[in-house]
């Protein structure tokens, strides 16, 4: 039987900021060429979540007013079945002001907003100014070592606990905290990372990868002749 990816979004009505719903049609185009199925649900305030029921959750990135709202209701009603999918594996990408909240806590001055503790790292918003511009990153979650390039503009700084690993190393741009050299976090099939673009239309190989992982299969090569030459735009803006 044709498999069919089935993504839930996470409050995709107050996170997704910077176009990161381009994330959601990216993964729907790259099913439907290969004739995989694609299913689309959305949970926002107040839903409960069936951790069962999805193979890849997905969160875009947000502005602090709107990750406030979201985090309480977060950890109130989605903690324990995020818990459960990443336990089993499930696929989890999270962008920006979605992958601050995979963490502990996000210290906005005197508040301290509630991450849901999928991943050990916290977020401060320290004092200086905000960390933009174009990034790029070497990340070898797709085998081999390979660049994901986009773009951030984020006030928090992220700290990975010791025994966490980024997602990769900064070949240019600010990363995480501007200091250690490490971009976004990955443990098993939880990921976070603070580059938009949209991230997967400037990565179409991450997209494939993330098929890949909440789905248990391996795909075949498109012809990604446009995909690639977004992609090399897209680093050729960080530099690299
Ligand atoms: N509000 C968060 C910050 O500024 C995340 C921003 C974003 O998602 N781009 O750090």
């Amino acid at each position: 039987m044709t498999p069919t990816l089935r993504v839930c979004a996470l409050y995709p009505d107050l996170m997704n900021i910077y176009a990161d719903r381009g994330n959601i049609q990216v993964l729907r185009a790259r099913c439907a060429w290969r004739g995989l199925g694609f299913e689309l649900r959305g949970s926002s305030l107040g839903d409960e979540l069936d951790s069962s029921a999805h193979d890849l959750f997905y969160m875009g990135g947000g502005q602090d007013r709107d990750q406030i709202a979201v985090a309480e209701d977060m950890a109130a009603t989605k903690r324990d079945a995020l818990h459960a999918a990443a336990d089993r594996d499930t696929a989890i990408l999270a962008v920006c002001g979605g992958y601050q909240l995979l963490g502990r806590s996000y210290q906005l001055g005197e508040r301290t907003i509630p991450g849901v503790g999928l991943v050990g790292l916290e977020t401060v918003r320290e004092p200086g100014s905000r960390l933009i511009g174009n990034c790029a990153i070497e990340s070898d979650l797709g085998g081999g070592e390979r660049i994901v390039a986009g773009f951030e503009n984020h006030g928090g700084r992220t700290y990975l606990d010791p025994g966490e690993r980024p997602l990769g190393r900064v070949l240019s741009g600010h990363g995480n905290n501007g200091r250690d050299g490490g971009e976004g976090v990955r443990r098993g099939n939880v990921i976070g990372t603070y580059l938009h673009g949209p991230l997967l239309p400037k990565n179409v190989w991450l997209a494939d990868r993330l098929v890949e992982l909440a789905l248990g299969i391996e795909l075949e090569p498109l012809d990604d002749e446009l995909e690639e030459a977004a992609h090399h735009s897209a680093r050729r803006a960080a530099g690299v």
